[in-house]
């Protein structure tokens, strides 16, 4: 996904809880992936120097949807939140996939797109340029949006009213994003998908051409059971409510609670 999504995920959230704290653990939240969480407090004490990877805000919604959403009880569970691009990513057994450096889960960056077409990210023929705004100004010969999130609602709303041409452009978005949807699905074979931010009402509007992309996109032996894609439940809380539970198990960790034990000694003592 890219950088101005995950401002707008995190928006709503802090402009209901300035401030985000959860409990007593304090809550810092930057774009991209490689994210940090430090300052944490517990019953009372600064503890220091120990910094637990998080996520960027689409894993963590993926996280929240996991642990306490739709798809809680989800041993594999692949979520999709699409704004401007799409990110997500595996979570297993309730705890993300984050690779090696913490990079992990940008499911928008494979090349299910257009050959030659270049991404932001420096790749070429990124998923993540087929399912957002930028794709569906692209089909409607329209330059390029300053701002693709603002402009996909515009469209959705042009195909509810019944203009054809936005209609069509929604049914191959949301075609594309079933696409992408069935090549993860082959390769993480998860047991639910769930679609978040304009992923949602993309597939509503054209759910016929999800429905069919996703289908012919399954390898043959996914198809008696195909996973489920269902709607994500937390949606302008789920990035928020990630990292919450993310920060809760950092917060719980052997690591952490060896550092308080140990700052409590030292304050103890002294
Ligand atoms: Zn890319």
């Amino acid at each position: 996904m890219s950088p101005p999504g995950h401002r707008r995920g995190l928006r709503p959230a802090r402009a209901r809880e300035p401030g985000a704290q959860v409990g007593q653990v304090g809550l810092r939240h930057a774009h991209s992936v490689g994210r940090e969480l430090e300052n944490h407090r517990y019953s009372g004490n600064v503890v220091r120097g120990r910094t637990g990877g998080v996520g960027n805000d689409a894993t963590l919604a993926g996280v929240a949807e996991a642990r306490t959403g739709a798809a809680a009880g989800a041993r594999t569970a692949l979520h999709l939140l699409v704004d401007v691009g799409v990110g997500g990513g595996l979570v297993v057994n309730g705890r993300p996939l984050t690779g090696a450096s913490g990079a992990g889960g940008e499911v928008g960056h494979p090349p299910f797109g257009t050959p030659g077409q270049r991404c932001p990210c420096g790749a070429a023929a990124c998923w993540d340029l087929e399912v957002d705004g930028r794709a569906l100004a692209r089909h409607l010969a329209d330059e390029a949006p300053d701002d693709p999130y603002d402009y996909a609602q515009s469209v959705l709303d042009r195909a509810e009213r019944g203009d054809p041409d936005a209609a069509a452009a929604v049914a191959r978005v949301a075609a594309a994003l079933a696409r992408g949807t069935a090549g993860l699905a082959n390769l993480h074979d998860p047991d639910i998908v769930t679609l978040d931010g304009l992923a949602i009402p993309l597939r509503a509007a054209a759910t016929d051409a999800f429905d069919t992309a996703y289908t012919a996109g399954l390898m043959t032996f996914h198809r008696d059971r195909p996973p489920r894609v269902i709607d994500a439940a937390h949606r302008d809380h789920g990035a928020l409510s990630g990292a919450a539970a993310v920060g809760l198990d950092h917060l719980t960790s052997e690591a952490a609670l060896a550092d308080w034990h140990d700052l409590h000694a030292r304050e103890g003592g002294s």
